[in-house]
């Protein structure tokens, strides 16, 4: 009797420890080893009394993991001898007594011994504070790639992998909410405090939506950022500006066999950033040139950033202004089609205006009172030239540019025949051409 007391007094202690500091436990359920590869898959158990929102386990390995693969957990560490894994989004939620499975799957040297497998905490790390900064730590303005300075912490009291994904959100746009940054995987020690650095934007496709943002001057909000998919909101610092400055933010929805027309070779964003940035010249009232070596962006004194999407095919049969706003509503996942008037539009999802490229076209159209540009090609095998010229010229609409003036002075007005254009290339644009940017794509 004295004998079984003292033992059960054994097994409440380590029961107590369980529920305390290794809530999970791990078991290799199935083991498939060949020449030099090997398949473990391992179940995962809460052995707590109360449910869990995420797991991290350790397996020690006597050589090298060589891992290859995982499934159904994050896993790191995976060129060395000691392995985590964490549980992936849909996995972490367990309630008392249940269990869920992963695999991995690597390379040996032709001698694999399993290895062991041990349970550990619930997963603890917390988000203590952010900051958002733009690449070079400054604070960001509009046009600039943010990058999220993110403290975590992981008070558990073993080593553990997870997952942060931050979602923010805006008020200065519609349908601007909750939306999903890129991703890091983090692996901490026990205790460890840490901090890492996510880069977003200016351009986001979140894929969970399939909607794509453009970062606009306005204030944000990072609303929580994601731990292993279950969402930490409390932390410090989650507010940030991204100042004005003369960026405009433009995607590009364009038809491969728009650049194969012309023989293009480079990549979609060389042609569209050479387009504004090739030498041009302004015809002043005084009979002068006036020259701007960077192009209409020096002239309108704006920097043009792009965001090329592939797919734009369209029909000769209908409104070219129309099928790309209708294109813009399904490559963009805007929540209606593109609207004007010309000025960053909070139904826009945050860009300035649209640029479609297609060789369906003849020329180019400018639809004004959307914000859209569609250009073409006159012919097939035109000329880089030529084909940049109409693009120039369309956009300079969009800028509020007249179609022609008296002197012929605007480049490409059906005649191409201003002597500079001919002689050397350089567009030209009449004085009262050139449209001030006014600050409207602010
Ligand atoms: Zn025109």
């Amino acid at each position: 009797m004295k004998m079984l007391f003292k033992f059960g007094l054994f097994i409440a202690s380590v029961l107590f420890y369980v529920q305390a500091h290794a809530v999970t436990s791990c078991t290799i359920t199935n083991t498939n080893v060949w020449n030099n590869g090997y398949v473990l898959e391992f179940t995962v158990k809460n052995n707590g009394s109360t449910p869990i929102n995420n797991w991290g386990l350790t397996l020690n390995f006597i050589e090298p993991a060589q891992v290859t693969g995982s499934w159904n957990a994050i896993t790191a560490g995976g060129s060395t001898t000691t392995l985590t894994a964490s549980n992936v989004a849909w996995n972490g939620t367990l309630a008392a007594g249940q269990t869920t499975s992963f695999g991995i799957q690597g390379n040996h040297d032709g001698s694999f011994i399993v290895p062991t497998c041990s349970g550990g905490d619930v997963a603890a790390i917390d988000v203590v504070s952010i900051s958002v900064t733009n690449a070079q730590g400054e604070s960001a303005v509009k046009g600039d790639a943010i990058r999220l300075n993110i403290i975590v912490v992981n008070n558990g009291s073993t080593s553990v992998s997870a997952t942060l994904t931050p979602k923010i959100s805006s008020s200065r746009f519609s349908d601007f909410s909750n939306v999903n940054l890129p991703s890091a995987t983090i692996t901490l020690a026990a205790s460890e405090q840490r901090q890492i650095s996510v880069d977003a934007g200016p351009f986001i496709h979140d894929t969970v939506t399939g909607k794509h943002y453009a970062l606009g001057s306005s204030t944000y909000t990072i609303d929580s950022i994601g731990i292993n998919g279950v969402a930490d909101t409390s932390f410090s610092g989650s507010s940030f500006t991204i100042a004005t400055s003369n960026a405009v933010l433009v995607p590009v929805l364009y038809d491969q066999a728009y650049l194969n027309s012309i023989n293009y070779q480079g990549s979609i964003q060389q042609y569209l950033t050479s387009a504004f940035t090739r030498p041009s010249e302004v015809f002043t009232p005084a009979n002068t040139y006036e020259s701007f070596g960077g192009g209409l962006d020096e002239i309108e004194n704006i920097k043009h950033i792009l965001y090329p999407l592939a797919g734009f095919t369209a029909s000769p049969d209908t409104g070219f202004c129309e099928q790309a706003t209708a294109a813009a509503r399904t490559k963009l996942g805007l929540a209606q089609d593109w609207v004007g008037p010309v000025s960053t539009n909070a139904e826009n999802h945050g860009f300035d205006y649209l640029i479609g490229l297609t060789p369906e076209i003849g020329g180019g159209a400018t639809c004004g009172w959307l914000g859209v540009q569609v250009s073409g090609i006159f012919w097939e095998g035109q000329p880089l030239d030529l084909t940049q010229a109409i693009f120039i010229h369309e956009v300079g609409h969009i800028f509020g540019a007249d179609h022609c003036d008296p002197l012929n002075g605007y480049v490409m007005c059906g005649t191409e025949d201003h002597p500079h254009y001919i002689n050397d290339g350089i567009f030209v644009w009449h004085y009262s051409s050139v449209d001030e940017m006014e600050n409207r794509f602010d």
